[in-house]
């Protein structure tokens, strides 16, 4: 299937050959990605108007459209600059005015002459106590009322396109779709009651399109979308499953010399994805899996037993971490783990040059080094190892289908481990992890207390800090958040670390409070990080490069502030440093007087619960898909029709039928199979229309 089904050309071709689209337009389009005809067949209305005839404008909402019968009164010309030209009207009831900004005053008097009656349709608005129609739609003698359609699709629009202009361009587009073979399950089909794709098209962007055959028919295409999307995962996994994996069985006497150094025992979820992913590692297939647990839940320990198990198996395991400092921090709690069970350890990250670096990729070719840990760096071109058969991810949930792929190829069939950063919702994670198998930690190591939360205002800050100074001499520690690093005008409002580390020593002691921030030298931020580890500092001031993994137990005081102007996965991700051990733990989120009530409301869902799922759903009802944190590089397509949050059991449902086909079909060359290409193209699923073409 090396080229792009003819039946779709028309659908893919230049969209200013679309009759009514020239260049202008075209430009135009492309600043909200139509770009082909195909597109605009994706841009469903997003309401409709209503312009049936009305008697009168009286009773009609403030910018409710209406289409009215009245008689043209008097013109009032604009007598300075700048004003508009005015048209008394009145209609069976109501007199009302007819408003022009633009448009010349001549012109306006021959298209509505004194006297006579006019069909008028537009938004009514009321100005000065006055109902008022700006800039009418449509302006017709009495008896061209049918050239007003009764009902009219609204379009989502963009600058240089009017509705008019979009409608025409969305009609000509429609032409060229042609009725496809299905690619729908049947038994799905009955069931959902769906109509045939071009129906289905027909029916969604129809005027009158918001009774439930419309509703139905939209429901179709984000199917549609989602079915495309989870045969591209689909694929993935196949290729993954198919590609010569092999088994890395560990005995796990590594792991029981590791564990005797240990101060505690793994929780029962830690064991059980422990068991479920070494259990995979042994299978001769290449292990495709995904660890899902909340801040806290102990993904760490779990990664450590599988690149035991690697090692066990008589190969070598690396772990990326997504910053230096967490691989750094990684590399100082495993290391003493490590030593106890006789494997070599070694880190790499972008600070390693010249001859450093290259003794390490050295020991790491010859079989000297076991377990790797690092940034990036570790799957950098020239490095090489011995036999690599794990590869472990942390926290990269930045990371697409096919980069995990091609983690793969440091090795022969190397097993890949994602952890997650963010518990993320059901929906999403099928979305973008719907190619791999998944562990979850469902629970916390024992101990722990909840979190107290309060939400004090900047005004209380003194409190605040006077408090701290109390706690601290109890021997407690904290961080104190800080959303910028240096003041600039137009953000003067932020808080600034600097400053804050500045005060904040002036408050409690100068060697009481440490400082971290993305712009500080390495050497620098290790040593403040390392001060505040082993208790040398109480108070550790930082921006948000502590808010991923950042593991520093004894720490049990949280200040954020200017919360509200962080996203609901970071606080929860920042309040997870802390409550880390069996001490009490408390959480501060500092509000500005700016925060609005949703930032304040935001907040709340904070301070009622510590479970990160639901804190990740109400995010993303709050937000929308389309800003939880990462999901612009996750991999995950730009869905058009369908909606994650409205159309979460459509997902579920597009999951399990794309596995089905895929498990009887696995090349797709059945007529179902063959159906499912055409949507593949359709949807732009170039990855795996590649992975069709290679496997
Ligand atoms: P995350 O899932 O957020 O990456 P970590 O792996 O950093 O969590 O673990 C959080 C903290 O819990 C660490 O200090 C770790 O040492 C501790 N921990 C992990 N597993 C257990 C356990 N079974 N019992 C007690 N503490 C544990
Ligand atoms: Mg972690």
């Amino acid at each position: 299937m090396s080229s792009r089904p003819e039946i779709l050309f028309p659908l893919f071709a230049e969209i200013n050959s679309l009759r009514g689209v020239g260049p202008k337009v075209a430009k135009a389009l492309s600043a909200i990605d139509v770009t082909r005809p195909r597109d605009l067949i994706f841009t469903l209305p997003h309401s409709t108007v209503d312009r049936r005839m009305r008697d009168t404008v009286k009773g009609a909402r403030a910018s409710q459209i209406v289409t009215v019968e009245a008689e043209i009164g008097r013109h009032w010309l604009p007598g300075k600059r700048g004003q508009p030209h005015r048209v008394d009207v009145v209609d069976s009831q109501t007199p009302f005015t007819l408003v022009f900004f633009r448009g010349d005053s001549k012109y306006l008097q021959e298209l509505l002459p004194t006297g006579q009656r006019r069909i008028l349709s537009g938004k009514i608005d009321i100005y000065d106590g006055r109902i008022q129609m700006a800039h009418p739609d449509y302006a017709l003698p009495v008896g061209g009322a049918e050239e007003i359609p009764e009902f009219e699709p609204l379009y989502p629009l963009t600058a240089g396109v009017s509705q008019k202009v979009m409608r025409k361009a969305v009609d000509a587009a429609l032409e060229r779709a042609k009725e496809l073979k299905e690619w729908i399950d049947p038994g799905q089909k009955a069931k959902a009651g769906w109509p045939d794709w071009r129906e289905a098209l027909a029916r969604a962007h129809a005027p009158d399109g918001e009774g439930t055959a419309a509703q139905t028919a939209r429901q179709r295409l984000a199917y549609d979308e989602l079915m495309a999307h989870q045969l591209t995962l689909g694929l993935a996994r196949l290729k993954m499953r198919r590609s010569r994996g092999r088994s890395s069985a560990g005995d796990g006497r590594l792991m029981k010399k590791a564990l005797a150094a240990l101060p505690f025992e793994p929780t029962a979820a830690q064991s059980r994805a422990m068991e479920e992913i070494k259990a995979d590692m042994a299978d001769e297939r290449r292990m495709n899996r995904l660890l899902q647990g909340d801040v806290g839940s102990g993904k760490t320990l779990v990664a450590f037993d599988a690149l035991l198990a690697a090692v066990e198996a008589g190969g070598q395991g690396a772990l990326m971490a997504p910053t230096g400092l967490l691989a750094r921090q990684h590399h100082a709690k495993l290391a003493p783990l490590a030593e106890a069970a006789g494997v070599a350890i070694e880190i790499l990250t972008s600070q390693d040059r010249g001859a450093a670096r290259r003794r390490k990729l050295e020991a790491l070719k010859e079989g000297g080094v076991d377990m790797l840990l690092g940034t990036q760096a570790v799957f950098q071109d020239d490095v090489e190892f011995a036999d690599l058969r794990l590869a472990v991810v942390d926290e990269q949930h930045r990371f697409g289908v096919q980069q995990r792929l091609e983690l793969g190829r440091k090795g022969a069939g190397v097993d890949v481990l994602v952890m997650t950063a963010t518990p993320i919702p059901r929906s999403m994670a099928l979305a973008q992890f719907g190619d791999m198998d998944v562990s979850a930690l469902n629970e916390k190591p024992p101990g722990r207390r909840p979190i107290k939360t309060a939400i004090i205002g900047m005004d209380s800050l003194e409190k605040v800090i006077a408090r701290l100074r109390e706690a601290i001499a109890q021997g407690r520690q904290a961080y104190w958040v800080c959303p910028l690093v240096e003041e600039s005008e137009a953000l003067k409002q932020f808080a600034n670390a600097e400053a804050r580390h500045a005060a904040l020593r002036d408050a409690l002691g100068a060697g009481a409070v440490g400082l971290v921030h993305g712009q500080m030298p390495v050497e620098e931020r290790d040593a403040a990080m390392e001060a505040f580890r082993s208790g040398k500092t109480s108070v550790l001031v930082a921006t948000t490069v502590i808010e991923v993994g950042m593991d520093v137990p004894s720490a049990s005081i949280m200040v954020i502030e200017n919360a509200e102007r962080f996203g609901l996965a970071q606080l929860h991700q920042l309040r997870g440093r802390v409550g880390r051990a069996s001490a009490e733990s408390s959480c501060v989120l500092l509000c500005g007087q700016e925060a609005g009530k949703g930032g304040k409301r935001r907040l709340e869902t904070i301070r009622g619960t510590e479970d990160g799922f639901v804190i990740a759903e109400e995010d993303l009802r709050t937000r929308g898909s389309g800003d939880l944190i990462g999901t612009a590089q996750s991999g995950l397509p730009k869905f058009r029709v369908a909606d994650l949050i409205a159309n979460g059991d459509l997902l579920d449902i597009a999951q399990s039928d794309a596995r089905t086909l895929l498990h009887n079909d696995p090349d797709l060359e059945s007529e179902r199979g063959q159906a499912a290409r055409i949507l593949l193209w359709l949807m732009e699923r170039d990855q795996a229309i590649r992975l069709i073409k290679v496997g």
